[in-house]
Formats: structure tokens, C-alpha cells, sequence
């Protein structure tokens, strides 16, 4: 025990996730437990320990501890799939997907040519998660490399885990959002764009707790030219992600196929160019269809699932059944600007929300810690970052959340109620916010 000198423990109710349980049944809850963490091999910070106090207690007699009674310590949540420079269009009123990228999407995304405008923009951005208990997240920049920049040097002074990339988009977009040629360069600006990619990548990819995502914004906006080149740079850097959208309304979906009639499907064009593979990630996947999905699952592919988002633009209802029949992988994203709120908690009600709905597709009940699990441990394993995130096993780094159950008065008078930990775990997700968060913790080196 002679490490226990840079060792914490902290005791309050514990949540986490058993690695290897289905996700209805995969949730544990201590209600007085103890966190131990302390460095790994590395110096970073990771969990020694996790149960309860009193199997606990004199193992790490010698460790200080930090007692916070009535609350819970959660796993930091894991967000797959953001717009950072789309906070400040949160909240705008459009007539669908393709109106609200002309009118707010697009003129924003074009101040991202300043990097004072960039590194202010990722500042908040990742503040604001922090404050919402988002300790790791997957998102978007814009095709303009300073943006890239700006927020893995943001991310790294705030110390999230976060995974981004240069946004490409050769066309069909406004001419000073696509991604540019160099002044006298040799090459155009789709070849420059890639060679920007693999730049940011020996840049960033793996430094401190950053990795980097290759990130055509959409088939249409691309090339078959730059397709193709980022199939080749994903298979070139395995362990770099991938990360687009995919079959979120009907008009994209015309326009893919239009654009990429050769595919099998908007899904399969992806995978016609290489970009199908573990540690892709796909915002969205609505309306696939069965082979869709078991090319989703063949490939290792992971769908980003979000709920207030696809609410909002009204684009349509992600499929839990099918997607657990044909057992690809999937986790929560807030999609921040199409989506409304970067709570956690209002993405997990939206979850539950859309699982419901049994109209265009089988509607079911999600149960209240699989919605959690989606927006921890489920979103990590489906980010290839299982036993990295997302959970308090030991070895995990050490992000969590400090929950107030008794936040708002409601809150506290409808937990007094509950009954079981499905009970408390609802209640919480209906209605908590920001307000429930009292700590984010983030491992620290
Ligand atoms: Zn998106």
C-alpha cells in the first residue's frame, strides 16, 4: 500500500455497470459505497477500487476520504455525436434538416475561418458539457483546420476526453465553408484536405486523452474523390475514428442515392468507400433497412442515437428492436445545435421517448438503466473505449459525476418514493437537468 499516499477515496451511493450483463440488467447501486483512485503506470488518474464502505474500509484505512451523504457518484457520461460550432444555433426555428443547415447551420459554421472565434466557441463548448457531467465526447469541427485546433487545445486544457476531426465537405455546401485549396499550392483543396486530416492527425491523435475522428460530414457534401481518400487514411490509422451521418430524413436519403447510385444504399456507399469499420460512428440511423443493419453489425460500426435531435427536425425514430436483432452497437448523442439540450438527462428522457413510439416501427420501453447504460458504458464500448470510460471498474479513468437526487423539490419528493433502483433512475432521468450535477470529476495526471 505504499502508493496509497497519491490515492483518493470518496463515499456516497455508487452506480456503475457490470462489463460483461445485458444492459437492462447491467447496473449495480451501492448505497453506501466507496471510489478509491489513484495513478496508473502512466500517473493518470484511474479507479483502484469500487463497492461498498464497509467491504472497503480497512483495505484503504490509510487513504483520505471525502464523504458526500445523500448523493450518488455515476460514471461520467460519454457523448458520441455533437456540433461544437453549432451551440449558437441551439434553439432555431427551421422547417427540417436541410432549411435549418441554409439558415442558421451554415452562416455560423462560417466564422470558424477566425481561430480567436474558434478557441472562445470551444472554451464554452467544453465548459458546458463538463457542467452537464459529459466527461468524454465525440464531435464535430468544421472544414476549416484552425476549429480543429481550437478545440483539441481547449479540450486538452480542460482535460476532456475528446475525439474530433477536420470536417470534409468538397461540395454542395456555400463556396467559404468547403474546404479550401492553399494559396499557390500544387494540389486542390480535396487533396488538401486530406493531407490537413493526416496532419491533425500525427498532431493530435493519442496525445494526453485526445484522438481524432476522419469526418466526411455527410456522403452528398463529398467527392467520390475524397471518399475514397478517407477510406484510405481509415485504413491507414486503424485506431483513428471515423464519423458521419447517415439516413436521417427522406430528402438526405434521395440525395445520397441520387448522388451515389452505384451503392447498394445510402448506408452501403459508406462502406463502398472504406469507411464502415470498429470505431466508425454514424449519426442517426433511422431508416436503414435489414441488410443496412447487418452490414452495421458485420462491419463493427456503432450508430450515435439522438433522441432531441431527431425530435426537434422531426426526422424520425431510431429502431431499438431492429437494432438489438441484427445487435449492432449504439449509444446516446445530444447532436447540439439540431439538438436541444447538452443534459444528459434530457437525452436519456428523449431516448426513452422515441423507444416508445410504436407507430413507424416496434415501440417498446427502455428500461430506465439501459437509457443510462446508452449514455455510459454502452456509448464507451460502442467508441471501442470499453474499460476506458464510461463506468467505475477499476482501471477506468477516473471521470464521474456527483448526482444530487434531491436537486429540485419535486425531485426530491417523487425519489423519497422510489421503490427500486429502476424507480430512482427514472425519476432522475425525467426530471434532472443541470441542477442535479453538484461535481464533475475528471482524472487528472
Ligand atoms: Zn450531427
Amino acid at each position: 500500500m505504499s502508493e496509497s499516499v497519491h490515492m483518493k477515496a470518496y463515499r456516497a451511493c455508487l452506480l456503475y455497470f457490470l462489463p460483461d450483463a445485458e444492459p437492462n440488467q447491467a447496473a449495480v447501486f451501492e448505497d453506501d459505497g466507496l471510489l478509491v483512485v489513484g495513478p496508473n503506470e502512466q500517473g493518470l488518474q484511474v479507479v483502484q477500487a469500487v463497492g461498498s464502505y464497509q467491504a472497503l474500509q480497512a483495505r484503504f484505512a490509510q487513504v483520505p476520504v471525502t464523504h458526500w451523504p445523500g448523493r450518488i457518484i455515476a460514471p461520467g457520461f460519454v457523448d458520441m455525436h455533437s456540433h461544437y460550432p453549432q451551440t449558437n444555433v441551439i434553439g432555431s426555428p427551421a422547417d427540417g434538416l436541410l432549411p435549418w443547415l441554409e439558415h442558421y447551420t451554415f452562416p455560423e459554421e462560417k466564422r470558424f475561418a477566425d481561430p480567436e472565434y474558434c478557441a472562445k466557441a470551444a472554451s464554452f463548448f467544453i465548459a458546458e458539457l463538463l457542467r452537464n457531467g459529459v466527461t468524454t465526447a465525440l464531435t464535430f469541427a468544421t472544414s476549416q483546420p484552425c476549429s480543429v485546433t481550437a478545440l483539441f487545445e481547449q479540450a486538452q486544457a480542460q482535460r476532456l476526453r475528446l475525439i474530433t476531426g477536420l470536417c470534409l465537405m468538397d461540395r454542395h455546401a456555400p463556396a467559404d465553408l468547403l474546404n479550401q485549396k492553399m494559396p499557390h499550392a500544387s494540389v486542390d483543396a480535396t487533396e488538401q484536405s486530406l493531407l490537413d486530416s493526416e496532419a491533425l492527425i500525427q498532431r493530435w491523435h493519442g496525445v494526453d486523452r485526445l484522438g481524432y475522428a476522419i469526418t466526411p460530414r455527410f456522403a452528398p457534401t463529398s467527392s467520390d474523390a475524397q471518399l475514397r481518400g478517407a477510406g484510405e487514411l481509415a485504413a491507414q490509422y486503424p485506431d483513428v475514428w471515423i464519423q458521419s451521418h447517415v439516413a436521417e430524413n427522406q430528402a438526405e436519403i434521395a440525395w445520397a442515392r441520387a448522388l451515389f447510385p452505384a451503392s447498394r444504399s445510402y448506408l452501403a456507399t459508406y462502406a463502398d468507400f472504406g469507411l464502415l469499420r470498429e470505431r466508425a460512428i454514424y449519426a442517426h440511423c433511422i431508416y436503414l433497412n435489414a441488410e443496412d443493419r447487418t452490414l452495421m453489425s458485420a462491419s463493427g460500426a456503432a450508430a450515435a442515437v439522438c433522441p432531441t435531435s431527431n425530435l426537434f427536425l422531426g426526422s424520425g425514430f431510431f429502431d431499438y428492436a431492429a437494432a438489438d436483432e441484427a445487435g449492432f452497437a449504439y449509444g446516446l448523442g445530444n447532436d447540439v445545435g439540431g439538438g436541444t439540450s447538452f443534459s444528459p438527462f434530457h437525452t436519456m428522457l428523449a431516448a426513452y421517448t422515441v423507444g416508445r413510439e410504436g407507430q413507424s416501427k416496434t415501440g417498446l420501453s427502455l428500461s430506465p438503466q439501459h437509457l443510462w447504460w446508452q449514455h455510459t458504458a454502452g456509448a464507451a464500448q460502442a467508441l471501442g473505449l470499453e474499460g476506458v470510460v464510461g463506468n467505475l471498474q477499476p482501471g477506468c479513468e477516473a471521470d464521474f459525476v456527483v448526482l444530487n437526487p434531491q436537486a429540485t423539490p419535486l425531485l426530491a419528493r417523487r425519489k423519497a418514493l422510489a421503490n427500486s433502483l429502476d424507480e430512482l433512475l427514472f425519476a432522475l432521468i425525467v426530471l434532472g437537468d443541470d441542477r442535479v450535477v453538484e461535481h464533475c470529476h475528471i482524472a487528472t495526471s
